[in-house]
C-alpha cells in the first residue's frame, strides 16, 4: 500500500466502475487510491442498486414459491406470513459477502483506500474529508470520477423513511405494506413493482408517458404487459402525477392528471437518477454537468473536457448498468496508462431483473423496420421447451430476429425465467456474426430451456426463403 500522498491514479467512487478501473491499474503496476465516502467499498451496486434488489427478487422468489406456482397453482407458498425480516436477514448475508470480496480484491491487488468524501482542489489534487471533519490532500496525475448517481427527489414527493422512499431506501423498509405505488415505470420502477407484486402486495405502477421501457421489442413489452395484468398488476400508463400526500390515517394519496386517486400503505418514488457531481467542486477543474448532474466523455476513452481526468459509470449516463460501467472503467484505466483495449464489441445485452424476467441483445424488430433491413422473425414459448413442461412454466417467450438477405442473426428478446442468463448464447452468436443456420445445425442439451433457440431459429427458417 501506498503511504504517501503522491499517486498514479486517484478513483472518486468505489462502485463497479471505479473498482474496476482501480484494479486494471494496480494490475499494470500502478498506485492507486480509491475515496470512498459511504462507510464501506462497493457503490450504489452493492449497497442500494444491483445487489439489493437481485437479492431481494431472490429472496421473495423463494419464499413465496414463486417458481413452483405453475404446478402446484397461485396460492402455494413456501413460507406463510413473509416479513420485512425474512426479506432484509438475506440481504445483509449477501451484502457483507460482496463487500469482503471487494475489500480482499483491493488489498491482493494493492489498492490504497480513503474513506471520505472527495472534492477536487485543482486539476491534480483532492481533498478527502471524513465523517468527523478531518480531510487530508492527495495528488495523482491520472483522475476517475466514478461518483456514480443518488436518486432523483423533487420537492413535491414527501419523502419521510416511514411509507413514502426512493430506490435507496426501499431496500430498509420496516414492514410490507399491503399496497403500493410505484412512480416511473422504468428498470428500476418495473423491478420493485413485480418483485412487491410477487410478494401479494397489490401494486399501482405509474407512468406518466404511454410506455414504458421503450428500448425494449414492443411485442415483448405487450407479453409482459399481458402477465402483468393476469396477477392484477394496476398500470397506469399516461398518468402525471399532480400530487402526493400523506393523509390523516397514515395512507399515501396520489393524485393524478386525469383525476383517479390513487392511495396505499406505501410509494415508492422511482423516477430517475441525477450524477453524484454536486459536491465534487467541479468548477476548480473547468468540467461541466448537464441538467442532470451527468458529465460528458469521449466514448472511446472516457476522457472529460480535461484530458487527464476520466469520468465512468453512471456519471456518464446511459446505459447506466453495473456490467458496462466496469468496461468503462476498465477503458479509462488502459488509455490513461497507455494500453490499447480492444475496441468493446457492438452488441452488449441488457438484463431487467422483473418478474418475470426480461433481456434483450441486438435490434428490436422496431429499429431493424426502421433501417429497412429485410427480416423474419422466429418465436419459441416456454411451455413449448420439456424443460419449461418439467418446471411448469405457463409464460416465457423468446423472439429472434434474422437478416433475410445475409441470414445473420440481428437480434433476440427474451421474456421469462432465466432470461437474464439466456440470453448470453444469442449474445456470442451475434457478435461473433453468426447465422440462423447456427441454430438449426447445433445440438443443444436437453431438456434445457436454451432449446427455446433452436425452436425459435427453426420457426424463422419455416417462414425464410431456403438459400
Ligand atoms: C435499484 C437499482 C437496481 C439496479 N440493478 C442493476 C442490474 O440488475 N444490473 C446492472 O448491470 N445494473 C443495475 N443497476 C445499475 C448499477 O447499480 C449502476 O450502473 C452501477 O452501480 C454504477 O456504477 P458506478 O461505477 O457509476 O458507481 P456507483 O455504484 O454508482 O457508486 C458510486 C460510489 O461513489 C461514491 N461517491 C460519490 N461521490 C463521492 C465523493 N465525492 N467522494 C467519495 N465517494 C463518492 C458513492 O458513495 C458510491 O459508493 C441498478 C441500479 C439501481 C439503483
Amino acid at each position: 500500500m501506498n503511504a504517501s500522498n503522491d499517486f498514479d491514479m486517484i478513483v472518486i467512487g468505489s462502485g463497479p466502475s471505479g473498482r474496476r478501473a482501480a484494479v486494471q491499474a494496480a494490475k499494470i503496476g500502478k498506485s492507486v487510491l480509491v475515496v470512498e465516502k459511504g462507510r464501506r467499498v462497493g457503490g450504489v451496486s452493492v449497497h442500494t442498486g444491483t445487489i439489493p434488489s437481485k437479492t431481494l427478487r431472490e429472496t421473495v422468489l423463494n419464499l413465496s414459491g414463486w417458481r413452483e406456482r405453475g404446478f402446484y397453482g397461485r396460492s402455494y407458498r413456501v413460507k406463510q406470513n413473509i416479513s420485512a425480516g425474512d426479506l432484509m436477514a438475506r440481504l445483509h448475508k449477501t451484502l457483507d459477502h460482496e463487500v469482503e470480496v471487494l475489500e480482499h480484491q483491493f488489498s491482493r491487488n494493492g489498492v490504497s483506500t480513503a474513506n471520505g468524501s472527495g472534492r477536487f482542489l485543482s486539476p491534480h489534487e483532492i481533498e478527502v474529508t471524513g465523517e468527523t471533519g478531518e480531510s487530508r490532500v492527495y495528488n495523482a496525475g491520472h483522475m476517475l470520477i466514478a461518483c456514480g448517481t443518488r436518486p432523483f427527489r423533487p420537492d413535491y414527493v414527501p419523502f419521510n423513511g416511514i411509507n413514502v422512499f426512493d430506490s435507496d431506501e426501499i431496500i430498509e423498509l420496516p414492514k410490507l405494506p399491503r399496497s403500493l405505488a410505484v412512480i416511473g415505470a422504468g428498470v428500476i420502477g418495473v423491478e420493485y413493482a413485480t418483485i412487491f407484486s410477487a410478494l401479494d402486495v397489490s401494486v399501482t405502477l405509474i407512468e406518466p408517458r404511454n410506455s414504458f421501457l421503450d428500448f425494449i421489442d414492443k411485442e415483448l413489452i405487450e407479453e409482459f404487459m399481458h402477465e402483468l395484468r393476469d396477477r392484477n398488476v394496476a398500470l397506469r400508463l399516461g398518468a402525471a402525477v399532480q400530487s402526493i400526500n400523506v393523509n390523516d390515517t397514515g395512507k399515501v394519496v396520489t393524485s393524478l392528471a386525469d383525476g383517479r386517486l390513487v392511495t396505499t400503505d406505501m410509494l415508492l418514488f422511482a423516477a430517475g437518477r441525477v450524477g453524484a457531481t454536486e459536491t465534487l467542486n467541479l468548477d476548480a477543474v473547468g468540467i461541466k454537468t448537464d441538467h442532470r448532474g451527468r458529465i460528458v466523455v469521449e466514448a472511446n476513452t472516457m476522457q472529460t473536457s480535461v484530458p487527464h481526468i476520466y469520468a465512468a459509470g453512471d456519471v456518464i449516463g446511459f446505459p447506466s448498468l453495473a456490467s458496462t460501467s466496469m468496461e468503462q472503467g476498465r477503458v479509462a484505466a488502459c488509455h490513461a496508462f497507455g494500453l490499447q483495449p480492444p475496441p468493446p464489441p457492438e452488441f452488449f445485452p441488457y438484463g431487467i431483473y422483473s418478474v418475470p424476467e426480461i433481456s434483450t441483445v441486438g435490434m428490436t424488430e422496431e429499429e431493424v423496420r426502421k433501417r429497412e433491413i429485410p427480416y423474419e422473425c422466429g418465436i419459441a414459448r416456454f411451455r413449448e421447451t420439456s424443460r419449461g413442461h418439467i418446471m411448469g412454466l405457463n409464460t416465457g417467450m423468446m423472439k429472434m430476429i434474422f437478416s433475410t438477405k445475409t441470414r445473420r442473426l440481428l437480434g433476440v428478446h427474451i421474456v421469462g425465467e432465466g432470461a437474464t442468463e439466456l440470453i448470453h448464447i444469442g449474445q456470442a452468436v451475434l457478435n461473433l456474426k453468426g447465422t440462423i443456420d447456427y441454430f438449426i445445425e447445433n445440438t443443444f442439451n436437453y431438456p434445457t430451456l436454451a432449446e427455446a433457440y433452436k425452436i425459435a431459429g427453426l420457426d424463422a427458417w419455416n417462414r425464410m426463403a431456403r438459400p
